[in-house]
């Protein structure tokens, strides 16, 4: 029992106005779906059904594709750049002067804490349009030669984790670029980038620059299969990637991949312990560890293994789990009925196969989809739970002796989306970069996201690079 508790202190929803249904946006306006179908989407801490939106069946893809196609003759292609960067700039103030409704909707939508929306998603989704206006009349001197155009129009398809930052992610480099886009979010988080489609309109961007067509799988392969989108680009599964990928081979549109992660967050024994079992904290427990890369695997040096472990015990007893619109909250909601079964069919297997599992003391609302932090020790390389990708607030602990075998270890995975080292030693930090095999190596941090910095995977965890110059090369003709 803790010596005080807080007093409840929720993020009012006032500011949010959810209408009761959605339609398509095509060619700059809301629209019906030609065969009338509808599917809910719910609040995934309450289970309550918040608005009911369009399913867009292959018939309305074709409209959004056509628009697009339109958009780009007629306006956006043709445009200065220094034109296209207007409207950037006027999205990111848009973006900023909504912060608050936005991140009440991310929320109440997705189920991550109001303090995360707030912080982090809402402000980085605002950057991420601000950091490609900047570039928007600049992309000759980008490095990719005197000229570079764009490619035409983009079909992205973006997950569930962080619906709005996704959307930035994707969209703010194809507009910056000369394409134009249709975007299709995840079924169980539309509602943002609904309202983005809202803020498309109130920023006067040409029609059919942007457009966002709402479904399920189904209405994501019949986008990435368009034969009229030139580009596309993918959040989300490996299974779903690699059937894109096989979907589009000799096809000649050109495909980035952002897939899976099982990152490896490397404790030496010269850490800073307290600041390290922070960033084991949020490298695992930010987002409920719906992070494509999430710190899952905890790779502790045998010599401060329980000094380490009793830290964070200790930390994880102080999380607060529990309405995401509640400023305290540190955990929030399972996004889905169906990840919660995932999270709870690879825990039971980390348990069948002799993992030990602890979680701190804590009650579970009655209603919606929740799972406790949770930390499994006792973990071999051979266990499921060290090696598929779990996607929740669960984390596994390994144990090395020396550098040699935590990047043995690390490096024991099909994926390669990120990896942490905590070290006092700058030189171990750049002897360890050169060898993990990850995209993104973060020392004495994780979870840090810049739009100038690239992302993006080695093996099973895609291929291409999302933000920095780098990333530009997705979106142009080089
Ligand atoms: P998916 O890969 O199925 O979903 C990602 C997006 O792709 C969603 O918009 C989805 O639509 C859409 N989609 C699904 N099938 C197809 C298809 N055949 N062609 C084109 N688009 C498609 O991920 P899930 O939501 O099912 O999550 C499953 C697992 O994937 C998670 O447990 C997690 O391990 C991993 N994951 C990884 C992410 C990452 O960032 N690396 C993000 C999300 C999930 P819809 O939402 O309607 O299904």
């Amino acid at each position: 029992m803790a010596k005080f508790d807080y007093a409840p202190a929720p993020e009012s929803r006032d500011i949010v106005t959810i209408r009761p249904s959605y339609g398509l946006f095509i060619g700059g306006e809301f629209t019906h779906g030609t065969d009338g179908r509808a599917f809910k989407t719910i609040s995934p801490a309450t289970e309550e059904v918040l608005a009911e939106v369009t399913e867009a069946g292959p018939a309305d893809v074709d409209r959004a594709v056509a628009a697009a196609r339109a958009a780009y003759q007629r306006t956006w292609a043709g445009m200065p750049p220094k034109d296209r960067a207007k409207y950037l700039y006027r999205i990111a103030r848009i973006v900023q002067e909504r912060a608050r409704e936005l991140a009440v909707l991310e929320s109440l939508d997705n189920g991550k804490p109001i303090r995360e929306s707030r912080d982090v998603d809402i402000p980085l989704a605002a950057a991420h349009f601000f950091y490609h206006a900047g570039w928007a009349d600049k992309l000759e001197y980008a490095g990719f030669g005197p000229a570079p155009g764009p490619l035409g129009v983009a079909g992205q398809v973006i997950p569930w984790n962080f619906p709005l930052l996704m959307l930035a992610w994707k969209i703010a480099p194809a507009l910056a670029c000369g394409n134009t886009v249709v975007l299709k979010p995840a079924e169980t988080t539309p509602l943002t980038a609904l309202t983005f489609a809202e803020i498309c309109q109130q920023a006067d961007l040409p029609p059919g620059v942007v457009n966002i067509v709402t479904g399920a799988g189904e209405t994501g392969r019949a986008l990435v299969t368009h034969p009229g989108v030139d580009k596309v680009a993918f959040t989300g599964s490996t299974e779903v990637g690699k059937e894109i990928a096989r979907a589009l081979a000799g096809t000649g549109k050109r495909l980035t991949l952002e897939l899976g992660g099982k990152a490896a967050n490397i404790v030496f024994e010269d850490a800073p312990i307290d600041q390290a079992v922070e960033g084991i904290v949020n490298g695992i427990f930010f987002n409920q560890g719906h992070v494509c890369c999430a710190g899952s695997r905890l790779l502790v040096q045998e010599s401060v293994y329980d000094q380490v472990l009793a830290s964070l015990r200790r930390r994880l007893r102080t999380l607060r789990l529990g309405d995401p619109l509640d400023k305290n909250t540190d955990v929030g909601a399972i996004n889905s009925a169906a990840q919660l079964a995932k999270i709870r069919e690879l825990s039971d297997a980390g348990e069948a196969e002799g993992a030990r599992r602890w979680s701190p003391p804590c009650e579970l609302p009655v209603k919606g989809f929740w799972f406790p932090p949770t930390v499994f020790t006792g973990v071999s390389q051979a266990h499921r739970i060290a090696r598929e990708e779990i996607f929740g607030p669960v984390l596994s602990v390994l144990t090395f002796r020396t550098p040699a075998e935590a990047v043995e270890k690390a490096n024991n995975t099909p994926y390669g989306l990120s990896a942490g080292v905590w070290t006092e030693k700058g030189s171990l930090i750049l002897w360890m970069a050169a060898r993990l095999r990850a995209g993104v190596v973060w020392a004495n941090t994780f979870n840090k996201f810049d739009p100038s910095s690239p992302f993006g995977g080695y093996k099973e965890s895609g291929y291409g690079r999302e933000g920095g110059r780098h990333g530009l090369e997705a979106y142009l003709d080089v």
